[in-house]
This record gives C-alpha cells, structure tokens and sequence, in this order.
C-alpha cells in the first residue's frame, strides 16, 4: 500500500532536516529522503553542511590556527613551546568524529521528533508522488500532501583543472588530506578557497590562491576587503587576481597550472590543488519530466520570496534555489516552509542573512555595503573602531581589524554592520538582532557593553557614526 505523509522532504541538509523536524514538531506527518553515504557506506545526515562542509572546515580551521598559534603566537606571551608537530591523520580524524557526532545527533532528532527516514534517491513525479529508490536499487512511491524539495548543491567543474581527488580536488578532497601538501594552489578566492587555502597555509603549505576577478572578496565592504587582502597576504596567502585558469596538467604526481593574468601566459606548479570555483544546485533525475517544477536559467529550482514552487504545494529550499549558499539561509527557508504548511503566515527576511569568512580574522557583515547605498543614493554616516584600540583585543593579541557600522544620514538606521577582526562573526550577529528590531546607531551607542569585550568594538563603532565615539578620535563633529 502506498505511504501517505502531510509533508515529503527531498535531501536532510541543513535545509531539509530542519524543515523535517519543524513540519513534525508542527503535527505533520512528515517523511525525510536522504542518499548521502558516508566512508563506511551508511547513510548519513546532515547534508553538505554537516557531512563536508561548514562542521568539517571549521573543525580543520580551528585545529589549524591551534597549530599556528602554538608555532607562532605564543612566545608573545612568555610560553616557550619547542619541537610543535602536526599529526595531520590525528587533525582530519578528530574532524571525522565530530562529523559522526553531529550527524548521528540528526538522526536521533529524527526519531524523538517522529520524522521518518527514507533512505535512497528522491525523485519528484506529477500529483506530489515520490519515487523513492533505495540503495539496493529497490523502488517506492510515496504520496505527500506537500513536498519541500532541499536537494542543495555540489562543487562547480571546470574543464582547464578536472578534479581527480588526488592531485586536483575539490573542497570535499581538501578536507581529507593526509600530510600538508608542501605548495597548494587554490582556483577561487571566494569564501571556500579562502578558509581551505587558510588551513593548509597555517599548518605550512605554501599556498597560492589564483582569481580570475581583479577585485578580491566584491561582495564585502570595499574597506573590509581591502584590509582583507592585506591581512592574508600578510599571512603568507599568495593571492594572484586577474589570473584566469586556462588548463592544467598532473605528472608525476605533482600538477601544473597555466592560467593568464595581466602580464600574459603564467605557469604554476603545486603539490595539490583544489578547485574552488562556486556550487551549482542538484537536480539531476530529481524531477520527473511531467512534475511541472520549473527550474531558472541557471539551473536553479524557481520559486517566490515562500519558496513556493510552480506547482501548488512543492517548496524547495536552500542551495537549490537562489539566494545565499549558506547552511542558515536554508535552514531558515525550511522553517518558513513548514509553518507556512501549518497554515502560519511566516515570511523570511532577506535582507539579514549574515555571511562569514572563517579566515583569521573572521569576515563578517550583514546588510548593505557602503558602495551598494551610495550606488542606491542612500546618504549614510559611517562609524569605524579599530581593534588596535581595544583593550580586549590587546590582552588576547589579536589586533587586527575593524568594526564598520552603516547608518542612514536621515533617520540613523543601521543599514550594515560590517567587521573584520576576532570572533567577527558574533560581532556581526549582535548587528544583525540590532538591526531586525530597527535599531539606530544612538539606540546601540546608549546600550551597556560589558568590559572588557571585543563586543565594545561595536558598541564604538556605532558612537562613532555620529562623531561620539570615546576611545578613538572621532572624525566628525559632535
Ligand atoms: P545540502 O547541505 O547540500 O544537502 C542536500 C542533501 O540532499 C544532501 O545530503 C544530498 O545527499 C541530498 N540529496 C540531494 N538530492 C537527493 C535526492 N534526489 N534524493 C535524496 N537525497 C538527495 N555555509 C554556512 O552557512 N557556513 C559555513 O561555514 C559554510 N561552510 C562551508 C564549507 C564548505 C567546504 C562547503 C562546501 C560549504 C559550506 N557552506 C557553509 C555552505 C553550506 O554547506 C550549504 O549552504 C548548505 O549545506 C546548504 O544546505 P541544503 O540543505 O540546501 O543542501
Ligand atoms: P565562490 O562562488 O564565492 O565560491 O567563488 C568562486 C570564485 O572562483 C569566484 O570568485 C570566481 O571568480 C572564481 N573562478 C571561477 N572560475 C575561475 C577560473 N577559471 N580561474 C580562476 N578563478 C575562477
């Protein structure tokens, strides 16, 4: 007999299972198809995000700068610490635990929260059927009242540089190296390139980062990104702009990468290399001929500010849909979803995704750009704060950086609120609650920050962008 369910959702990333287990805490009856296999050939949850994606690279982002600051950072404080090793093996298995952790966690969220799982391949046909085919190649259909399509996305191919998961890999490969490569290349300095790129540089490769735009990070703050630019290149990031990837060649286990920049046809040669051009959305055999979801012309599921397909009753959500490739857009997509089904009138706010660079310092912002208001015509004040002139940056000598906040010249709105500097990413998170309640820059400069914290950079940033700053010299008149 076929199964029915209230709600049938396609992929558990962090799209899809958060929207599983909203929809079930809800009162639907709610099925979740995964086929993501993990090394020891069990499905596993949690998608890119848990399985090969944020959990992993920051786990390997914070064993690396451990490494780094025991290597470098410590003397500063009167430690000695002689004969640092790396037990690579060690580093990217601790890593692998943590992956098992959290994506056995969704499991058991699953079944307190009565999800079934349906493991195998999810295939939309017409009439919100769902075909699903497990892993022995056995099929079901199933009948939902509504499906949330969360399928996600996978790393961008390009022709000049195949990946091979040995000398050429992709971000997944990079995560699962088994000794520091002695020179890296990266092809990409967007966020992925960035923070793999950052990993290996810190346990001691040295790595060159080759990106075909002349303008390093475009959608940050130009100041951010600029300090950005400094700040890693200061690390030993060898970061070529302008530089296109035109073809490669792997020999003797080593690859050599042609790519032509302003001054013509160069030639680089790595140890290993990872590809980091951008994800593009999973649909294959997602979608049956007559389901009569649309995709865009980008390949992208096409759906409304609700995520409501061009069929009644099929969502989708996350990477497979435009917006933000990030694990908290999809998983808030998903909320929405599910209490949109319930029968809630949810709606997202767009325009507060924080995004995050997990370099060190981190990259943070959310909201607008100063380039993007002037290009809109907004009149805004601006309020900075080095972290230079912070007493709880000095004690954890971690100086570098800045708290940039944005506020509307008439109304003083905080339109973005942008850092680059030590725990940016929480930073830009008190922006971000700050500015879904409306808030001014005078309403942040009159809250009490505890002392000493880096949050005080905030708080002195958002004086400072009408001239009240008190610990740095304000450039404006009071
Ligand atoms: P996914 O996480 O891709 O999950 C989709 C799931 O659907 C997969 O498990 C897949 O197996 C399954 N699936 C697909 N098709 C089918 C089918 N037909 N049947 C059954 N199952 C199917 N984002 C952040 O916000 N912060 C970060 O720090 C961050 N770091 C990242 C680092 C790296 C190296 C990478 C690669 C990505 C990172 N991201 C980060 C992006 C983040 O991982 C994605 O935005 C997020 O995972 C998207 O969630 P999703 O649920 O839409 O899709
Ligand atoms: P993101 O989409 O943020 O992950 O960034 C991917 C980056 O890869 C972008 O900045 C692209 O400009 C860059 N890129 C794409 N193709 C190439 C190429 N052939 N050579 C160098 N950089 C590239």
């Amino acid at each position: 007999m076929t199964q029915k369910f209230d709600v049938v959702v396609i992929g558990a990333g962090p799209g899809g299972y958060v929207a599983a287990i909203k929809a079930a805490q809800l009162g639907l009856k709610t099925a979740c198809i995964e086929k993501y296999q993990d090394k020891e050939g069990k499905i596993a949850l949690g998608g890119t995000c848990l399985n090969v994606g944020c959990i992993p690279s920051k786990a390997l982002l914070d064993s690396s700068w451990k490494f780094h600051e025991a290597k470098a950072g410590f003397a500063i404080h009167g430690i000695e610490a002689k004969g640092v090793s790396i037990d690579v093996p060690a580093m990217v298995a601790r890593k692998s635990n943590i992956v098992k952790n959290l994506t056995g966690g969704v499991s058991t969220l699953f079944k307190a929260n009565g999800v079934t799982l349906l493991e195998g391949h999810g295939k939309l046909l017409a009439g919100k059927q769902v075909e699903v085919t497990a892993l022995d190649g056995t099929t079901q259909v199933v009948q939902a009242e509504h499906v949330i399509i969360a399928s996600g996305s996978k790393p961008v191919d390009i022709p000049p540089a195949p990946v091979d998961q040995d000398v050429i890999v992709d971000s997944t490969g990079a995560l699962e190296f088994q000794s520091v490569p002695k020179s890296l290349g990266v092809i990409g300095a967007g966020v992925i390139g960035l923070e793999l790129g950052s990993v290996w540089a810190r346990l001691g490769a040295d790595v060159t980062v080759i990106e075909a735009l002349d303008k390093f990070l475009p959608a940050a703050d130009e100041q951010i990104a600029k300090e950005a630019l400094k700040t890693l290149t200061k690390q030993g990031l060898k970061i070529r702009l302008g530089a296109r990837v035109t073809g490669s060649e792997v020999k003797k286990k080593q690859v050599t990468v042609n790519f032509t920049d302003a001054e013509g046809e160069q030639q680089l040669t790595f140890d290993k290399l990872i590809v980091a051009v951008g994800r593009r959305p999973v649909t294959t055999d997602l979608l049956a001929t007559d389901s009569g979801v649309d995709l865009d012309e980008r390949g992208f599921i096409y759906v409304n500010d609700q995520c409501a397909t061009s069929v009644p009753g099929v969502y989708a959500i996350g990477d497979v849909v435009r917006g933000a490739m990030l694990a908290h857009k999809a998983s808030e997509e998903g909320v929405m979803v599910a209490e949109r089904i319930a029968g809630h009138k949810a709606q997202m706010n767009y325009d507060l995704i924080p995004s995050v660079i997990y370099t060190h310092p981190e990259i943070a912002w959310v909201g607008k750009t100063e380039q993007q208001l002037k290009g809109e015509g907004v009149a805004v004040n601006v309020g900075t704060f080095p972290f230079a002139a912070s007493g709880r940056a000095m004690a954890a000598n971690d100086t570098g950086g800045m708290v940039k906040v944005i506020a509307d010249a008439t109304t003083d709105r905080v339109l973005g609120v942008h850092v680059i500097g030590p725990s940016a990413a929480e930073l830009v998170q008190q922006g971000a609650i700050g500015m879904e309640f409306g808030t001014s820059a005078e309403d942040l400069g009159m809250m009490v920050f505890s002392h000493p914290t880096l949050s005080e950079a905030l708080h002195e940033a958002a004086l400072a962008v009408n001239g009240h700053a008190i610990h740095v010299v304000n450039r404006k008149k009071r």
